[in-house]
C-alpha cells in the first residue's frame, strides 16, 4: 500500500532525536507552556524574520484567535475562498461574522484576487486567503485591496509552511499568518498544534491572552478567552522537524518534478507553480474528467488517493442552512468534480512515483 502520507517512515528516520525530545519533556515535567513552546515560538518567528509567534492548540484556533485579535465579530463580513477545509470559514461563523466566498483560479486552486473588490461592502472587515496545497495565494492584489479598504489580511498557511510568494514566506505578507501542526501537514507534531505569527505587537498580545483564558497575568482575566495552548510535547517534536523543514519541502518539490515528468496522459491537468512562487506541495493535486475512475484504478493497485475537497464551502449544508443564499462559483464547483490528490511526502521514492504515474497513464 502506498499511503497519502507515510508518517512512520519519517518517524523512523528521526526516531533518535524525537524520542530524546519527548523524554526530555517528561523529565522536565513542565507540560503547559513550558520551555519547548517558548523556544519553538522564537524559532518560528526567526524562521519568518518576524517579531512574534504564539503557539496555540491547533490550526483552527490559530485562525479563530487571530481573527478575534483583529477585531472580527458580530455582523462583520470576511472574504475568503470556498475551496478549502471547513475550518477557514467555520471560525468566521463562530465569531458571528459571515464568510463571503469568492471563486478560485483553477490553476492554483486559490482565491481569484480579481473578484475580491466586487464583493466588498461596508461590513467587510477582513480577507482570509488560503495558500492551498502549498501554493501561495496571489497576495499582492489582496494586500492592495485590503490597504485601500482598511481591511485586515489573515493568511491561512495551514498547508504551506515555508512556501514563498515573490521571495516572501507566506504568513509574513498580510497582518497575521496562521499555521496548523496537524500530523499530516508539512510541519507537524504527533497530535494537534497550531501557531499564529505577526509583526503586530497588539495582535500578538491579544492572541497570547486569548489562548490562556483571557489572562496576561495569572488569575487576572481581561476578556473571555479559551484554553488553547500549544502542547509542550508537540512543541518538542515540532522543534526537531523544524530543523529539516526546508529539506522536506525541497524533497516534495523534487517529487513533484518526478510526477510531472512521469504523468504523460493528455487528459490530466498537472499542478503548476506560478512564476515567483515557491510551492511546497502539501498536496500533489491533479485534475481529471474521469477522476472517480482514476481513483478506482489506483485503489486496485493499492495506491491511496484523496479528493480535497468534494464539496466547496458555499455548497455545504451548514452554510446553505445558515445564510440561505445560493451563489454560483463555477471554478470551485468544477474543481470539486475533477481534483484528485496523489500520495505526496518527502520520503516517497522515485520508484513509487513511477509506479503511481504508470497507473494514472493507463487509467486516463
Ligand atoms: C488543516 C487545516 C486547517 C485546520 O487546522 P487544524 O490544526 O486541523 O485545526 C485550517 N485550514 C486549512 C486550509 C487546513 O488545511
Amino acid at each position: 500500500m502506498i499511503p497519502m502520507v507515510d508518517l512512520k517512515r519519517q518517524y523512523h528516520n528521526l526516531k533518535k532525536e524525537i524520542d530524546a525530545a519527548i523524554s526530555d519533556v517528561l523529565e522536565q515535567t513542565r507540560f503547559i507552556l513550558g520551555p519547548n513552546v517558548s523556544a519553538l515560538e522564537e524559532e518560528v518567528a526567526a524562521y519568518h524574520n518576524l517579531s512574534y509567534a504564539v503557539g496555540v492548540a491547533n490550526g483552527t484556533d490559530a485562525l479563530l484567535l487571530a481573527l478575534r485579535a483583529c477585531g472580527i465579530g458580530d455582523g462583520d463580513e470576511v472574504i475568503t475562498t470556498p475551496f478549502t477545509f471547513i475550518a477557514t470559514a467555520e471560525v468566521i461563523a463562530l465569531l458571528g461574522a459571515t464568510p463571503v466566498f469568492v471563486d478560485i483560479c483553477p490553476d492554483t486552486f486559490n482565491i481569484n484576487s480579481c473578484q475580491i473588490a466586487e464583493r466588498i461592502t461596508a461590513k467587510t472587515k477582513a480577507i482570509v486567503p488560503v495558500h492551498l496545497f502549498g501554493h501561495p495565494a496571489d497576495m499582492a492584489p489582496v494586500v492592495e485591496i485590503a490597504r485601500k479598504h482598511n481591511l485586515k489580511v489573515i493568511e491561512d498557511c495551514a498547508q504551506a509552511f515555508g512556501a514563498k510568494y515573490n521571495g516572501k514566506k507566506v504568513g509574513t505578507i498580510g497582518d497575521v499568518g496562521c499555521f496548523s501542526f496537524f500530523p499530516s501537514k508539512n510541519l507537524a507534531g504527533y497530535g494537534d498544534g497550531g501557531m499564529v505569527i505577526t509583526n503586530n505587537k497588539k495582535i500578538a498580545e491579544q492572541v497570547k491572552m486569548l489562548r490562556n483564558h483571557g489572562s496576561a497575568k495569572r488569575y487576572y482575566h481581561k476578556v473571555i478567552g479559551y484554553n488553547s495552548r500549544l502542547d509542550e510535547i508537540q512543541a518538542a517534536i515540532i522543534r526537531v522537524k523544524l530543523k529539516k523543514i526546508d529539506q522536506f519541502n525541497e524533497a516534495r518539490r523534487q517529487n513533484a518534478v518526478y510526477y510531472c515528468a512521469a504523468i504523460k496522459s493528455k487528459d490530466i491537468i498537472l499542478p503548476t507553480t506560478i512564476s515567483d512562487n515557491e510551492h511546497v506541495y502539501h498536496q500533489f493535486t491533479i485534475r481529471a474528467k474521469n477522476r472517480d475512475v482514476l481513483a478506482g484504478a489506483l485503489q486496485q493497485k493499492n495506491i491511496a488517493s484523496a479528493v480535497y475537497y468534494p464539496v466547496p464551502l458555499h455548497q455545504q449544508e451548514v452554510f446553505l442552512n445558515l445564510y440561505n443564499v445560493s451563489v454560483k462559483l463555477p471554478q470551485s464547483e468544477k474543481c470539486a468534480q475533477e481534483v484528485l490528490s496523489l500520495p505526496m511526502f518527502p520520503e516517497l521514492s522515485r520508484e513509487e512515483i513511477r509506479f503511481i504515474a504508470d497507473v494514472v497513464n493507463h487509467a486516463s
